[in-house]
């Protein structure tokens, strides 16, 4: 195999980050202490929710947020199988069934106009995933919610600082679940957090987080110990302060990039809605002729990372058809086979992004 000279997703840790570290250690406090509170008061600020709870990633984020909300045993969770094994994970876990709606071809994202069709008395939450650093049509799906009673937690692992209608992603349904895995568009290693206007979801929400107890030695419910570190809330800190320029690089490189390939016939670049900050957690791009897996092993030989993020529906996997799951939604289907994610993060220079551009009109002809 060729040497990877661009690739795929690459964190940004600098001096900031390093010695938020080192003072942490320092001070002794390496646990859940003050930097964790700092940190959840300033990127709940960061989206503009009043609350905001840290775990120790966006799965376990997404796990508390649900069990907050009281999901559980015979529930329904409607949401995408177009999504990372977590978001369909975090719902199983839980004893609820999640229930999968097919996604919109342009966005990726659920297709609120094929959720009222899922809804059964058994639903209690809908859970959209913000993919790709894109929103879904959150108007749209908090229409059906409030028609039916139901509460919407987004799975915004891919959106920090991705707005929808002039507000951020993390704040437009009852809760929002965030990740800070090393390739999200910030980190604290591993990490995650749930944010909220809801006091009472924010309160179940730190009882969950630990073992189930709002008094120290008092367990009404079964928790769990998903708590953060201080150690990652200062790094999460000093990320939070650079996020803006990191997703700035990243629409200014999918600029560079959507003007590079407009010609290419074979690819279609992201579509970007109107009314959407769209932060390119991926660049996601559709190839047709059923060339897609052609031309990943072409950038791979040309040193180029890339991904495709996901080549299996959630009800496709084994996990899902050894519970009897038996679906086959036609867009899904039709998306999972075309999409290739190429390199967009904050790190690549313009030659890396050229790079990417001539190998693809290289395959192209
Ligand atoms: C990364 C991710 C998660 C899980 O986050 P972790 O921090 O890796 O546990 C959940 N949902 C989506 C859509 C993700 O991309």
């Amino acid at each position: 195999m060729a040497d990877i000279k661009v690739s795929i997703a690459s964190p940004i840790i600098e001096e900031e980050e390093i010695n938020a570290v080192i003072e942490v250690m320092k001070s002794g406090m390496i646990a859940q202490g003050p930097k964790v509170i700092e940190f959840e008061e300033e990127f709940a600020k960061y989206v503009g929710a009043k609350y905001g709870i840290a775990t120790n990633s966006g799965t376990s984020a997404l796990h508390v947020a649900l069990l907050a909300a009281g999901i559980g045993e015979g529930d329904e969770v409607i949401t995408t199988p177009f999504t990372f094994a977590a978001t369909g994970n975090s719902i199983l876990y839980t004893g609820a069934r999640p229930v999968f709606v097919d996604i919109d071809p342009e966005t990726f994202t659920i297709d609120p106009a094929k959720i009222e069709e899922a809804i059964t008395d058994k639903t209690k939450a809908i859970m959209p995933v913000q993919l790709y650093g894109q929103s879904a049509d959150m108007d749209a799906i908090m229409k059906i919610a409030k028609e039916h009673d139901l509460i919407v937690i987004e799975d915004a692992a891919q959106a920090h600082g991705a707005e929808y209608k002039g507000e951020k992603v993390g704040n437009l349904g009852d809760m929002a679940c965030f990740s800070f895995y090393p390739t999200k568009n910030m980190t604290t290693s591993e990490g995650g957090m749930i944010t909220t206007n809801n006091e009472k979801f924010a309160e179940n929400a730190k009882i969950y987080r630990a073992h189930g107890s709002a008094t120290k030695y008092h367990h009404d419910v079964l928790g769990y110990n998903f708590r953060m570190t201080d150690i990652a809330a200062a790094i999460g800190l000093e990320q939070l302060k650079k996020i803006d320029s990191f997703n700035d690089s990243r629409i200014a490189n999918a600029k560079y990039l959507n003007e590079g390939l407009a010609d290419v016939d074979l690819i279609e670049t992201p579509i970007v809605k109107d009314d959407c900050k769209h932060v390119y957690h991926q660049y996601t791009i559709k190839i047709k002729d059923g060339k897609r897996d052609e031309l990943s092993d072409h950038l791979i030989e040309n040193g180029i990372g890339n991904g495709i993020y996901y080549p299996i529906p959630l009800y496709d996997q084994v996990l899902y058809k050894e519970m009897g799951y038996d679906q086959s939604l036609p867009v899904t289907e039709e998306i999972v086979e075309e999409v290739l994610s190429l390199p967009v993060h904050a790190k690549l220079t313009e030659e890396d992004l050229d790079l990417i551009i001539k190998a693809i009109k290289e395959f192209a002809e």
